[in-house]
């Protein structure tokens, strides 16, 4: 018998993981042929969520969790779920309902056909606001353009992985993680569901315009060095157009003898240069801060208590 694990990242959720757990239940039971593992990775709730998770599991083995020692991220906590589940199929699922529990019978159909990779794709968005919507819309348009890899639009990280999708997962070394991106990098064959994506069940969301805006930049310069390319490129055009304009200046000064006025041009081509120059320090600043990241090595996450599969402690990972 195949099992089936759902991971599901949770920070602050108290109000929405009992509905969760009982559509949980429900999906459970049309669940013939698999064993079920629940694997709820607590990112440093401050509220009662794991305390809330405790008590499914005294009732359910099924259930179990990863208490991180404090609020990593969803990006890591996904990075330590993946470390610690132990299904031959992976499901990747949000802790507010806004993924519905149903859809994985749907991706379990193709799992069953050799997907590695069964993404679940937006046909709707509701109880998310315009500017949400349209921002994200205009960063995956940019992203599309400048990245190597092609990344899914109106795709989150609701999914289902096969084992050997998420052991490739696993094998990215890399602290900074995008993991949207890394889904396309790994490759294997994909296959997209369709379905309407509700609104949170309870709670307020954990992400800010801020945080939004970090893992956009994430996404750009964790996939792609064309920023560095277009501070090369720009770089080499204005030299250009200076290289012409100063065999004008100077062609001029030999001709018609020395000119005084040009205080204001010299001032705006100062400013525009120094601009530029800030810009694209900016850019290079911002991937050697990235390697400064990566070259300390620093461990992803660190775990308080795991409790779980025999397995898993077995390989001493805890
Ligand atoms: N989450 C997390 N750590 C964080 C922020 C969020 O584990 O630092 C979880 C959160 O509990 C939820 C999922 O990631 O299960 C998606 O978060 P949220 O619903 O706030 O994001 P949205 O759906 O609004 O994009
Ligand atoms: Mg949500």
């Amino acid at each position: 018998m195949q099992k089936l694990s759902i991971i599901i990242p949770m920070y602050n959720e108290e109000e929405s993981l009992s509905y969760l757990y009982e559509r949980l239940l429900s999906l459970s039971k049309k669940l013939e042929n698999y064993e079920l593992e629940i694997l709820f990775v607590n990112d440093g709730s401050t509220d009662n969520s794991l305390e809330i998770v405790k008590k499914f599991r005294e009732k359910d083995k099924r259930v179990c969790y990863i208490n991180l020692s404090r609020n990593f991220g969803k990006e890591i906590a996904m990075g330590a779920a993946f470390d610690f589940v132990t299904g031959d199929a992976v499901v990747i699922m949000d802790a507010d309902l806004q993924d519905p529990p149903e859809l994985v019978l749907e991706m379990l159909k193709h799992y069953e056909c050799g997907y590695d990779d069964v993404y679940a794709k937006r046909k709707s968005r509701n109880g998310e606001t315009f500017l949400k919507k349209f921002t994200s819309k205009v960063f995956y348009k940019i992203l599309q353009c400048i990245a190597s890899v092609e990344i899914q639009k109106d795709t989150g990280d609701f999914r289902l992985l096969s084992r050997r999708a998420v052991d490739a997962l696993r094998s990215f070394p890399e602290k900074q993680r995008y993991t949207k991106g890394m889904f396309s990098l790994i490759g294997f064959k994909k296959k997209a569901v369709y379905f309407d994506r509700d609104p949170r069940i309870a709670g307020t969301t954990k992400w800010n315009y801020f945080k939004l805006i970090d893992l956009a930049i994430e996404g750009i310069l964790s996939f792609t060095i064309v920023p560095l390319r277009l501070a090369s490129f720009t770089g080499i055009m204005l030299s250009f157009i200076s290289f012409i304009y100063m065999s004008i200046v100077f062609g001029k000064t030999i001709i018609c003898g020395v000119e005084t006025p040009g205080y204001a041009s010299i001032i705006c081509i100062m400013l525009f240069l120094g601009g530029i120059q800030l810009i694209f320090l900016g850019i290079i600043g911002e991937y050697l801060g990235r390697i400064f990241i990566e070259v300390k090595q620093r461990p992803l996450y660190f775990v308080e208590e795991y409790c779980g599969s025999e397995e898993v402690k077995i390989k001493d990972k805890v």
